[in-house]
């Protein structure tokens, strides 16, 4: 499998649904694995890192929504549902779940191919919820400005450095694992590029933090990657 080839789980039970479409999207170069039933689905899904997860509602052993709502509460991964004609509440359900697209069968493996990548293509620029000023004690981030500051001093802040601190900063307490962050940051997965993002944290903390030992703003998160904790104020004790 090459570096940058992108991995989709495909929940669906119908066999020939799931051939078609899985020699759809081999074919488009992705890396399909398929999952018959819902029980399935939540393992390969906890066993493996996914880049998009195409979910068919109706399903045995674990619904498709009871799926979807797993993987929504461990991931932001993009989810398209599969509905049957008809199943329209299931369908307003399944994106209430999260789920980002859904199309109704019976579909062409065309359309979802296409479906598919316009959401990786989303995914990959970074669709997060939007503040333009977040405030963390002595640092605030100007995200429209794209500038950030420390004691009111504005800090020398690379592009990547800048991103960095704000996909972290967006969640404070939420643990990144470096992949992601590869991914939000740089905008490419391979995994050669995660000790890229070790580098990057440490001159964001060398520019953040008086010593690196005892860190303020972001702390490490052993074999895991990185999360962002603003200090605790006077107000929280
Ligand atoms: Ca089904």
């Amino acid at each position: 499998m090459a570096a940058d080839t992108r991995r989709i789980l495909l929940v669906e039970d119908e066999k020939s649904i799931r051939e078609a479409v899985s020699a759809y999207l081999e074919r488009e170069g992705y890396w399909v694995t398929p999952a018959e039933d819902g029980q399935v689905a939540i393992e390969e899904f906890s066993a493996h890192r996914f880049d998009l997860v195409v979910l068919d509602l109706m399903l045995p052993k674990i619904s498709g929504e009871q799926v979807c709502k797993v993987i929504r509460d461990a991931s932001d991964v993009p989810i398209i549902m599969l509905t049957a004609k008809g199943e329209t509440e299931d369908r307003v359900v399944g994106l209430e779940l999260g789920a980002d697209d859904y199309l109704v069968k019976p579909f062409s493996p065309r359309e979802l191919v296409a479906r598919v990548r316009a959401l990786l293509r989303r995914a990959h620029v970074g669709v997060e919820p939007q503040r333009d000023r977040l405030v963390f004690g002595s640092l605030e981030i100007d995200v429209a400005g794209h500038k950030a500051f420390l004691d009111g001093n504005e800090l020398d802040l690379t592009a990547s450095e800048f991103k960095l601190l704000t996909t972290l900063s967006r969640y404070p307490g939420r643990v990144y694992s470096r992949m992601e962050l590869v991914e939000k940051v740089l905008g490419y997965d391979y995994e050669g590029y995660e000790r890229t993002i070790d580098s990057h944290v440490k001159n964001l903390r060398a520019k953040l933090e008086d010593d690196p030992r005892e860190p303020t703003f972001i702390y490490t998160v052993h074999g895991v990657g990185y999360r962002f904790e603003p200090p605790k104020t006077e107000a929280d004790a």
